[in-house]
């Protein structure tokens, strides 16, 4: 069976407070890593799941309504962090990489879209269409700057095909085979943002779906601030819902995956704005 290597990444990082990001935590501001993953695929090479920042989200962030944003998650970012500079120093050309799969459409996973022109974009239709007519303030509102997009997106934009899910990825009903050949599959995670979706990945030729997770890896986007978060079933504090396209769903989804992970003891987590845990996969 197909595998995949699994590359956790980050561009950049944003300020948040952590009292925010989960409840009971302290006022304090916190440093969280825009996460990104590079997977390598046998046939079709690298693919990314998001980008991370780039240095067009700070130039938007400088201008209105962009500086919104910025006010609310200011950012930093190193050049030489990009998605773009770290697949070149990983000897990567961007034209190499055909297929960006988008867990979400909020400016610090699409920041380096752009970047990649040969690419696809693979996402659930659903996270794009409730903002493609969205413009300033009201997209800002939703987090999302429309200028990331490349001017062709909805061209190369693919949505996922969503079909009954495998026993072993319940309680997902439906999952998308990304590529065909049972080595990634999206499963639905709505909530923080409307459509997003979140990876199940086989990265060992022995890596069953219904065992206990050995060789699993789970890329849960934004569903959780933190891997410990999720496993845990952690809340945010409740001013932090204001932001989420559906707070009820979002729980609903965190449960899901926590769910998933009780199955699968052993799988991996990666949530784009906590360092990836070591020990696993
Ligand atoms: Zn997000």
């Amino acid at each position: 069976m197909t595998h995949l290597r699994v590359i956790p990444l980050a561009a950049g990082e944003c300020l948040n407070i952590s009292a925010l990001t989960q409840r009971g935590a302290a006022w304090r501001v916190q440093t969280y890593p825009a996460g990104f993953a590079l997977l390598l695929h046998p046939l079709l090479g690298p693919v990314l799941f998001d980008t991370g920042y780039s240095a067009r989200v700070q130039a938007s962030m400088r201008r209105w309504p962009g500086v919104l944003y910025g006010l609310l998650t200011p950012v930093r970012l190193d050049p030489r962090e990009t998605a773009l500079s770290q697949l070149a120093r990983l000897g990567f050309a961007p034209d190499e990489v055909r297929e960006v799969i988008v867990s979400h459409l909020h400016a610090d996973h699409v920041g380096g879209l752009r970047d990649f022109g040969a690419a696809r974009f693979s996402l659930d239709a659903a996270t794009y269409a409730p903002l493609r007519d969205l413009r300033g303030v009201a997209a800002i509102r939703k987090a999302f700057m429309p200028e990331l997009l490349p001017d062709d997106f909805e061209a190369r934009l693919h949505p996922l095909d969503f079909q009954p899910a495998p026993p072993g990825l319940s309680p997902f009903a439906v999952a998308a085979d990304v590529f065909g050949d049972g080595s990634a599959y999206a499963v639905k995670v709505p909530g923080h943002a409307a459509g997003m979706i979140a990876l199940i990945v086989r990265t060992t030729p022995e890596a069953v779906l219904d065992g206990d997770g050995a060789g699993l890896m789970l890329l849960a986007a934004d569903a959780a601030w933190s891997v410990w978060g999720l496993r845990e079933g952690l809340e945010v504090h409740p001013l932090a819902r204001v932001i989420f396209d559906d707070a009820a769903a979002e729980r609903r989804s965190a449960e899901q995956l926590r769910q998933w992970l009780l199955a699968h003891p052993r799988a991996g987590v990666f949530v784009s704005h906590d360092a990836p845990e070591t020990g696993h996969v």
